[in-house]
């Protein structure tokens, strides 16, 4: 068992399998974004091996992330793969939706059932202009697909002032027919923009707020490590969350590890890279080695995302789509 000084076990990996992406989010990242070199990526073999070690260590759950998973040559047999390993009970994939609805059918045959798509507006217009990029319609009919198709699916929806809070009950609807969860996101720094942010006016009790005026929200148990604080709606489907991930409310139970596209480990998101995993691999470690630093690494991290923060060396400026959201 992966665990840190604060008695938490580690059983899940975020794992970001490319930093490039199709969109361009404006709180993620910037037009003229720099992405790393493919040879510096880490290889589908050096993601099979790792995983495998973290498999033995007690890591069960996997989500791929990125950038957008689905622009990295490959993917499917990758997760394939990733899906053989033994002691991996749970893949989820998180994407924009733009190239994913041809491989629906694939990741339900992998055993891949949870997805989680990005979506901020159901506004055409409104989509161009956070995203830069004019993929609504495709992004609405992968939804309309995986829901045909039976996925689990969360839709990720941050709430940006003056951007999409009028839109918050227009999402709340739409779980109304439709068995899926909606989890409204706190924005957070990491955009990639070098711009001062200056925190946020819309937290998850303001956002909270905004439903309970039109709908009655009945609280749901959540489950042990969960980020979100979840909520039905009598006579809705599918239900709703809200994820207070600048707010940070969650860090006493946190259970994760990111892993970026070049191997760099942050034990907190708030917090410094601590390790470079595809280094090692690549300078000839032990796997032994490897997971005794894994190990050291994880027992050090700090308490929560506030102290981590602190602790930061760089500006928080990075953007999401580096980290591995
Ligand atoms: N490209 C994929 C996508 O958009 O779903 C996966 C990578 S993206 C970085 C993962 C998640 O991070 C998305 O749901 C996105 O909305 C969220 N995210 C990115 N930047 C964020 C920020 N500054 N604050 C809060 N969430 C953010
Ligand atoms: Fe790309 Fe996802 Fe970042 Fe949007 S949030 S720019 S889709 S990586």
């Amino acid at each position: 068992m992966l665990t840190d000084a604060h008695h938490r076990i580690v059983d899940y990996v975020r794992l970001s399998v490319t930093d490039r992406c199709n969109l361009r989010c404006t709180y993620c990242m910037p037009e003229l974004m720099r992405f790393v070199p493919r040879k510096e990526l880490l290889t589908d073999d050096e993601i099979f091996s790792l995983l495998q070690l973290l498999a033995e260590a007690g890591i069960s759950k996997v989500r791929i992330t990125g950038g957008e998973p689905f622009l990295r040559p490959g993917l499917m047999p990758l997760l394939e793969r990733i899906s053989g390993i033994q002691g991996i009970t749970e893949i989820a994939v998180t994407t924009n939706g733009v190239l994913t609805q041809p491989y629906i059918p694939l990741l339900k045959a992998a055993g891949i059932n949870n997805i989680n798509l990005s979506l901020d507006t159901l506004q055409a217009e409104r989509f161009r202009r956070i995203t830069h990029r004019d993929k609504f319609t495709g992004v609405m009919q992968t939804l309309e697909n995986l829901l045909q198709h039976g996925m689990q699916v969360k839709i990720n929806v941050v709430i940006m002032e003056d951007v999409n809070t009028d839109e918050i009950n227009n999402f709340v609807a739409l779980t109304r027919e439709n068995n899926l969860s909606v989890r409204f996101i706190e924005e957070m720094p990491f955009n990639g923009q070098g711009h001062t942010f200056s925190g946020i006016s819309w937290n998850y009790h303001r956002i909270l707020d905004t439903i309970s005026n039109s709908y009655t929200l009945i609280k749901e148990t959540d489950a042990p490590h969960s980020t979100s604080l979840n909520y039905s709606i009598p006579g809705h489907q599918g239900n709703v969350g809200v994820i207070p991930a600048y707010s940070r409310t969650f860090c006493g139970t946190c259970n994760r590890i990111r892993i970026s596209a070049t191997g760099s480990v942050k034990t907190c998101l708030y917090g410094n890279d601590v390790l470079n995993v595809r280094d090692m691999m690549r300078g000839n470690v032990t796997p032994a080695g490897l997971l005794s630093a894994l190990q050291s690494a994880i027992h050090t991290r700090p308490a929560d995302g506030f102290t981590a923060e602190k602790q930061h060396t760089d500006s928080l400026m990075e953007s999401m789509s580096v980290i591995g959201g």
